[in-house]
């Protein structure tokens, strides 16, 4: 996943392909919120993603006529909900919703989803928000899941379940040890021994008792 940013693109096709791209970061599992009016370029994002995911675009129907659909062929599946016209939580299930959000396999993308709000999981959704700037100009916002912290090597948003939290890889991890070797990284204030509780710390001594005793 990118980091929470900002762009503007001048045209359909460069809000298609910026989409492209950011779809090469998306994993399985991924749920994408698409806010913005009629017209903001929802749907034509969502052709973005599903080229970058190798599914052809022209499948990606322009008009509002399906509740959802389901794109095959790519890296991923990727299901696109329009969800203008659904009615709730009961019209949700009778998509199928349980069994989308629980399939390792797909991303889902939606459309209007202040109509499921609550559905989304907000640990997997990233809201992608787009805005009228002017005739062909178009903001997009993006904001990753919440409960994702910053990496402190590079920035960019960790998911709580990454195996290498806080870092974003493996690589951004080693660079920070890396700081505490060669003294880049100090503690900025001295330790108080009355103040910071360390009676949990197990001495090395005492993890890893000598052979002295026998
Ligand atoms: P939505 O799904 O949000 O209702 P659509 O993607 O169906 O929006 O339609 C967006 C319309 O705006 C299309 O006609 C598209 O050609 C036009 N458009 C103009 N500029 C842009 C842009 N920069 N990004 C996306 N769409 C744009
Ligand atoms: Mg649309």
């Amino acid at each position: 996943m990118v980091d929470a940013m900002a762009l503007e693109t001048s045209d359909p096709t460069q809000t298609e392909a910026w989409a492209a791209q950011f779809a090469a970061s998306m994993k399985a599992g991924d749920v994408l919120a698409l806010d913005g009016e009629l017209g903001a370029g929802k749907t034509t994002l969502v052709r973005g993603l599903a080229r970058g995911l190798g599914i052809d675009p022209g499948s990606v129907s322009r008009p509002t006529f399906a509740l959802m659909n389901e794109y095959e062929g790519g890296r991923l599946t990727l299901v696109h909900i329009d969800a203008y016209r659904l009615t709730g939580p009961d019209a949700l299930a009778s998509l199928g919703w349980e069994r989308l959000i629980a399939d390792p396999s797909v991303i889902i993308a939606v459309e209007w989803p202040s109509k499921i709000e609550g559905a989304l999981p907000p640990e997997r959704t990233t809201t992608i928000a787009l805005q009228h700037i002017g005739e062909d100009v178009r903001a997009i916002t993006v904001t990753p899941p919440r409960g994702w912290t910053p990496c402190p090597t590079t920035g960019k948003r960790v998911p709580p379940d990454s195996p290498t939290w806080p870092f974003a890889d493996r690589q951004a991890q080693l660079v920070d040890l890396y700081g505490w070797f060669a003294g880049k990284n100090t503690i900025s204030r001295t330790v108080d021994p009355e103040r910071d509780d360390l009676s949990d710390i197990t001495h090395a001594s005492e993890a890893h008792p000598t052979d002295d005793s026998d």
